[in-house]
């Protein structure tokens, strides 16, 4: 059907964004089948570090390890207490926690932690993923799975019972990091390597990426690296990406995923909530895309400074799929200026979000927040195409949706969207 108004065409986008289901292109969230590596509930909800980090700056007074020898539970309490009860909640990571909650259909007025803990005490894991992917609307979540993690490595020795809404992503991040050390962990399981990169070592690494990829299935290979990322680069990074990573990937037909920009540990006492931000060279993308063009790469990059070059850097290399506002970007007010520059320089062919949920109810509110900012961008795309004249029909705004919300991404992969077969 041709929509005829404009206030016909806002409502559409917005009810069609609002409903069509997602694949998250990268969580942290596990299937029921991993155990303890799937976090839900209020607790964890609230010592995300996200909060951690806030709840430090109204509390100078509190030295970190007294925060970290507290139990979770205590921790949550004071986390709740000094951003919930003390000051009001609108930063975004505590808006979530409120959208979360909302969303649940818990009595805010009350701001019982006690209450909201007795919910989560009474439902199963299996009941509350059913739950909350039917409310976030989320078909598919991909996870983020590391074999050089011993308790990890036990689930899929032990065989995974397949759930085919989790899909695995190849996490390699200690191989091309942290070879000084993780190089022990590929001898204990089996491979044949020195610390030093000769050929068989090479080669073995290639054979532990492989024996990996037949035994994940991963949908990509993916690592997080520092803003001072360099390529090409005579280092053991360099050295393994060009011997190993690119020709298994091309391979096994998947693509590489590099998530650029992060500066680790620059204040350690804050644990997993003591990474920063740095600015990277787009020289490094623009390189290493463009010298293996048979090879697929899905890149993020972590410093709002380098969003727009990216999006220049994919407008000239198809082997280049720019995903979603990762981390410090997962504001509104940023989501929504780099969408707009994403839609305006690639059109659809973009993935504009992903969740990165460490917690699995966080799918309700990053979800929910991010769908509101990607409807009203494309109400104001779409609404510059009707005053030049150009009518939509329902089905084609239908159809740019489902692109949107990983459609892009499926056919970039070469796979069926396994929620539609
Ligand atoms: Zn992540």
């Amino acid at each position: 059907m041709t929509i005829r108004t404009k206030e016909q065409l806002n409502d559409f986008v917005k009810e069609t964004v609002a409903h069509c289901p997602v694949t998250d292109i990268h969580t942290h969230l596990f299937a029921e089948s991993f155990g303890d590596l799937l976090l839900w509930g209020i607790d964890e909800l609230l010592t995300y570090h996200y909060l951690i980090a806030e709840t430090m700056r109204f509390r100078p007074d509190l030295p970190y390890e007294q925060f970290w020898s507290m139990t979770k539970q205590e921790q949550a309490d004071l986390i709740w207490q000094t951003l919930f009860i003390e000051h009001s909640p609108y930063s975004e990571a505590c808006r979530g926690v409120v959208t979360v909650l909302n969303r649940l259909g818990f009595d805010l007025s009350k701001r019982d932690l006690n209450e909201y803990r007795a919910y989560f005490r009474s439902v199963t894991a299996e009941e509350h993923i059913n739950r909350i992917m039917e409310l976030a609307k989320v078909k598919t979540v991909v996870m983020t799975n590391d074999p050089f993690d011993d308790y990890e490595r036990a689930q899929w020795d032990r065989g995974i019972r397949q759930d085919s809404r989790f899909q695995a992503a190849l996490r390699i991040d200690p191989l091309l990091n942290l070879w000084d050390t993780s190089w022990s962990k590929l001898k204990d399981q089996g491979y044949n390597v020195t610390e030093d990169l000769n050929e068989q070592t090479l080669a073995e690494i290639r054979r532990f990426l492989k024996d990996w990829i037949k035994r994940m299935d991963p949908l990509y290979m993916a690592v997080s690296l520092p803003s001072d990322f360099a390529y090409p680069e005579a280092s053991v990074r360099g050295t393994i990406i060009d011997e190993c990573i690119i020709p298994v990937t091309r391979e096994a037909g998947i693509p590489f995923a590099m998530m650029i920009g992060v500066k680790r540990k620059v204040n350690p006492a804050l644990r997993d909530a003591g990474d920063s931000v740095g600015k990277s060279d787009i020289g490094a993308v623009e390189r290493i895309v463009s010298r293996y063009p048979d090879n697929k790469f899905l890149v993020t990059m972590l410093s709002r400074e380098n969003q727009h070059e990216l999006a220049v850097t994919a407008r000239k290399n198809r082997n280049l799929l720019v995903f979603g506002c990762w981390w410090f970007l997962n504001n509104p007010s940023l989501i929504e200026e780099i969408t707009r520059m994403r839609l305006e320089l690639l059109g659809g062919s973009v993935i504009p979000q992903h969740s990165d949920c460490r917690i699995l109810d966080q799918l309700l509110y990053k979800w929910d927040h991010s769908r509101t900012i990607i409807a009203k961008v494309l109400c104001d795309k779409y609404g510059d195409l009707f005053d030049a004249g150009w009518r939509l029909e329902e089905d084609e705004i239908r159809r740019d949706v489902e692109d949107l919300s990983g459609g892009t991404f499926w056919k970039f992969l070469g796979r069926p969207d396994p929620a539609l077969s």
